[in-house]
């Protein structure tokens, strides 16, 4: 590694001079040493006395010399600075043998080794003592400053507290995403050639942190959008972002709900934990439970009882069911006000009404005699004549022809004509029974003059009392017949 700079010469002067030279002086300077050289010959033969007289100097070599901080790199530091204090020698004249270079990559100090027996002097003239002070390389540790602690902002990405180096180790959570304190113990790379810029090599000890993200200002969004009174507590799911992030529940946040089990606003409380900190909140509507208005309902009357529907959630003033045909109006009230409400949204009372419709009567099975009328509809019902239906007779004695105009009332509805035949009677007439052996007539069988008349001389008469004297048959004395009809 290290190189030998100096020559040694053992040679005269003029092959110093020559030397000098070719390794450091142009070519007309080694003339001048030539003529020196020359000079100082003729000085010779012209006094022999000052010849003999030997110039004593001193020169001064200092060795070179640097420092640098240690970086793993080789470094050198090579050569040295001579002077004389006598401006009349010449340096150049100075021989040395020796080595005036140093490499070194490690921390120290490394000294160039001059001395004072590696100088020589070429030129007789002169009596140089050398004067040495030796170069020294020094490599120096390198101070290393101590980290400092640092305290970020949870945001999900990387967080690291020193910058890896090779100047220490690092012991302990450096790196790290999640909020948190978290402790490293830096050991000093002293082998290598570092040092804290404290001086010491002692291990640092940091403490640092992730901090919870302020989270207030997350967004918080109710997931259900109708939600009804129940009667129990409401708790619906909430979407929590912040950051185009979706935090997780339990994990970064808790929820607690207030005023939610009535109709009305209620809360929702988001308290941030884990990676977050703060709250939030939000609000949602709980609506009364919505209910549909009972319908109006129209029947036929069929002669059994209908009802407008009916609901727990409303009851019916007024009249809601009935049987006979006829229009009955109900008003609908919500039992409880606060909690439910119609599908229109209010609260309001409701009317609602039954139609029984009269039956159209088509069909009819009717019979009648003239002076009353059976009637049969279709379902089997029989009709009462004044309620069900009135009848407008219209009677022909002389054609013995009857005619009905039936109309239908009360449940009923609708009209029926019929024309019949019908026996007009006399109602003076009257029906005897006839003895035509004796002419006497009697009232009915039961009368004791008949016990011994023969069947055969038994007949029934029909005709006025009068008819019976004019054909000259006579009343029975025991039962009187003319008598019973007075
Ligand atoms: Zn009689």
């Amino acid at each position: 590694m290290k190189k030998i700079v100096g020559i040694v010469l053992s040679l005269g002067l003029l092959a110093i001079s020559a030397a000098t030279c070719a390794d450091t002086e142009e070519p007309a300077e080694t003339e001048q040493s030539v003529e020196i050289t020359e000079e100082t010959t003729s000085e010779e033969t012209e006094t022999s006395e000052t010849t003999q007289a030997v110039i004593d100097v001193t020169v001064t070599v200092t060795g070179n010399s640097a420092e640098y901080i240690y970086d793993g790199l080789e470094h050198s530091v090579k050569g040295y600075e001579i002077s004389c204090n006598d401006e009349t020698f010449d340096v150049s004249s100075v021989v040395f043998s020796g080595t005036d270079e140093i490499i070194a990559t490690e921390v120290g100090e490394y000294p160039m080794g001059l001395s004072a027996d590696m100088f020589t002097c070429s030129d007789e003239a002169f009596n140089a003592t050398f004067e040495v002070t030796d170069g020294v390389l020094k490599i120096n540790t390198a101070s290393v400053e101590i980290p400092e602690s640092k305290t970020f902002v949870f945001d999900g990405t990387e967080k690291s507290c020193v910058p890896e180096s090779e100047a220490y180790s690092i012991d302990g959570t450096n790196t790290a995403v999640d909020a948190g304190q978290y402790e490293i113990t830096l050991s000093i790379n002293a082998s290598g050639g570092y040092l804290w810029s404290d001086g010491t090599n002692e291990d640092k000890t940091l403490s640092w942190a992730i901090e919870q993200a302020d989270a207030s200002e997350a967004s918080v969004a109710v997931n259900d959008i109708n939600i009804e009174y129940t009667g129990e507590e409401i708790t619906p799911n909430v979407l929590v972002g912040m950051g185009g992030i979706t935090l997780e529940r339990d994990k970064d946040y808790t929820i607690q709900y207030s005023d939610n089990v009535n109709v009305g606003t209620a809360l929702v409380t988001v308290s941030f934990t884990g990676n977050y900190k703060g709250e939030a909140s939000a609000t949602f509507e709980i609506a009364p439970v919505s209910y549909s208005v009972p319908k109006s309902h129209s029947y036929v009357y069929s002669g059994e009882e209908k009802s407008l529907d009916t609901e727990e959630y409303y009851t019916y003033s007024g009249d809601y069911s009935g049987t006979n045909a006829g229009e009955y109006i109900a008003t609908a009230v919500l039992v409880d006000k606060t909690t439910t409400c119609w599908n229109d949204g209010s609260t309001d009372d409701k009317q609602v009404t039954l139609t029984i419709e009269p039956y159209v009567v088509t069909n009819a099975q009717i019979t009648t005699d003239g002076e009353s009328t059976q009637i049969v509809i279709d379902n089997g019902t029989d009709l009462v004549e004044g309620q069900d239906f009135t009848a407008e007779y219209d009677i022909d004695t002389d054609l013995e022809i009857a005619t009905v105009k039936i109309t239908y009332i009360g449940n009923y509805t609708g009209a029926d004509e019929v024309t019949g035949d019908v026996e007009i009677v006399n109602e003076n007439e009257h029906t005897f029974i006839l003895n035509t052996r004796t002419g006497k007539y009697h009232y009915n069988y039961n009368c004791n003059g008949l016990n011994k008349s023969n069947p055969k001389n038994l007949s029934e008469v029909t005709a006025t009392i009068e008819e019976m004297h004019e054909n000259g048959y006579s009343p029975c004395k025991l039962c009187n017949p003319d008598d019973q009809y007075e």
